[in-house]
């Protein structure tokens, strides 16, 4: 079953049209990749999912519901996890109080988020303004984790990270999978994002142009929409 259903989406920021009809969906368990080159509408898709653009036309529907034109707090309160590009946590609260803040239903807990990340267990007490870039990533998606959503959306949670800590967080994002979580994710990094993936879909210009199995992006497909 859809967990998430984008039928036709079109999105304007004023005059300026950054989505033409984009369709795509994310079913139940699923880890599904949203790609393509910069500036081709990634985040503007997550923004009409989230409710933070509002789409001129087309459906959203999220959980059965239709989203398309609700509130952001209303349609995040719908299950919908998101990690920002640019992890947001709060500076003046420790890695604890950030966890437990962003509290919502009871299956993730602090000593869950922590056996994921058991850097963050180390950290526990220490302010998030004062952890490693790659730290406050993993704050990040733990905070989105202890908001229980039936969707988790990562925009570009591994972007700018030394190494060894997108190794962790991709395998973060395999136990994720594991355990059933569905995913939607952004990522440049297709090494790792295409075994992950289910099913991928590619934008260009605001059209999806591509979507389908990860083994049926064929490195011409690749190179085509998101080589540089
Ligand atoms: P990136 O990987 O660089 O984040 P993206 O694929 O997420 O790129 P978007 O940020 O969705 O792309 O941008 C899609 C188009 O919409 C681009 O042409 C961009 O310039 C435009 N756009 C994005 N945000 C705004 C805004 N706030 N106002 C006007 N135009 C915008």
């Amino acid at each position: 079953m859809s967990l998430l259903e984008l039928k036709g989406v079109e999105t304007f920021y004023g005059a300026s049209q950054a989505l033409f009809g984009v369709t795509l969906d994310v079913s139940e368990g699923e880890v599904v990749a949203l790609m393509g080159r910069n500036g081709m509408g990634k985040t503007t898709t997550i923004n009409s999912i989230l409710g933070l653009a509002k789409p001129r036309s087309g459906t959203i529907s999220f959980g059965g519901r239709q989203v398309a034109g609700m509130r952001p707090h209303r349609i995040a309160r719908l299950g919908l996890g998101l990690v920002p590009e640019g992890r947001r946590c709060f500076p003046n609260l420790t890695v604890f109080e950030n966890l437990v803040a962003a509290a919502r239903g009871s299956e993730w807990t602090y000593d869950k988020v922590v056996e994921l990340f058991p850097r963050l267990g180390e950290r526990r007490d220490q302010y998030a303004n004062t952890l490693s870039g790659g730290e406050q990533q993993m704050l990040a998606i733990g905070r989105a984790l202890m908001t229980n959503p039936s969707l988790l959306i990562l925009d570009e949670a591994t972007e700018g990270l030394a190494p060894v800590i997108r190794q962790h967080i991709w395998a973060a994002i395999r136990k994720l999978k594991a355990e059933g979580q569905s995913i939607l994710v952004v990522d440049k990094t297709l090494s790792e994002l295409l075994p992950v993936a289910d099913r991928c879909f590619v934008l260009e210009k605001g059209v999806a142009v591509f979507s389908g199995a990860p083994e049926a992006l064929t490195p011409e497909l690749q190179d085509r929409y998101l080589g540089v």
